[in-house]
């Protein structure tokens, strides 16, 4: 851990609920890329502030940024959370219950793209979107979320610098690619109003207009 991340961490000190979800991870062979504290407590905060009441997760795992999604809504509040493996939904579920939270959120389980263009059919809408799933399909995300927006809702995206890779032009990997693709994207879409900060792993934030 950098010695800023541990300065802050020393501050918050741990989160019992949120230790107790890594845990679950580590014991169910689940790959341990859930979102940092830092970033957890982040996105509590923009939820809050933005004042959504229906979130669109894109990439459940066992729930941590679940949770820390559903902290931020009031008590009408809604999260649906789109995964692809049933086992990591249910274990998501199992630890937002835990977390008192499980009545706030229902797993949409399946390829999130399919799932999204479903929703797009319902006609459904939400007020904030996090998207976290796979690489690949991050430019196809964006243009599903912008699609179920709600006038003023805000779309963060994950790990928007991928390690690293995505400021090399060279690497001709398919992932790279698509996350740069949605980087310029999300950039120079006039439909957002948008920011690219060099926190965590890259953390992407635009407001559909
Ligand atoms: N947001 C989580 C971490 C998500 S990791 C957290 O911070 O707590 C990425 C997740 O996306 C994994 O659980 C993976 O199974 C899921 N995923 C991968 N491809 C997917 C797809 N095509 N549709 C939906 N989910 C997918
Ligand atoms: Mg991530």
């Amino acid at each position: 851990m950098k010695e800023r991340t541990r300065y802050i961490e020393s501050i918050y000190g741990e989160d019992p609920i949120l230790e107790k979800v890594k845990a679950t991870i580590i014991e169910n062979e689940m790959p341990s890329i859930s979102v940092s504290p830092g970033l957890g407590r982040f996105l509590t905060l923009l939820v809050r502030l933005s004042g959504a009441k229906r979130i669109l997760e894109i990439g459940a795992l066992g729930g941590y940024s679940g949770i820390c999604l559903a902290r931020g809504l009031g008590e009408e509040g809604e999260l649906v959370s789109l995964e692809l493996k049933e086992e990591y939904a249910r274990i998501a579920g199992k630890n937002l219950t835990e977390a008192g939270l499980g009545g706030r959120v229902s797993y949409l389980v399946g390829d999130a793209l399919r799932t999204m263009a479903s929703l797009v059919e319902k006609g459904e809408t939400f007020d904030f979107f996090f998207i976290d799933a796979d690489k690949q399909s991050y430019p196809g995300y964006l243009d599903y979320a912008i699609q179920l927006a709600n006038p003023g809702a805000i779309i963060a995206a994950d790990n928007t610098f991928l390690g690293g890779k995505a400021m090399d032009e060279s690497i001709p990997d398919d992932r790279v690619k698509a996350v740069r693709t949605f980087n310029q994207r999300i950039a120079t879409d006039d439909r957002l109003l948008s920011a690219m900060l060099p926190a965590f792993d890259g953390i992407s934030l635009a407001m559909v207009k």
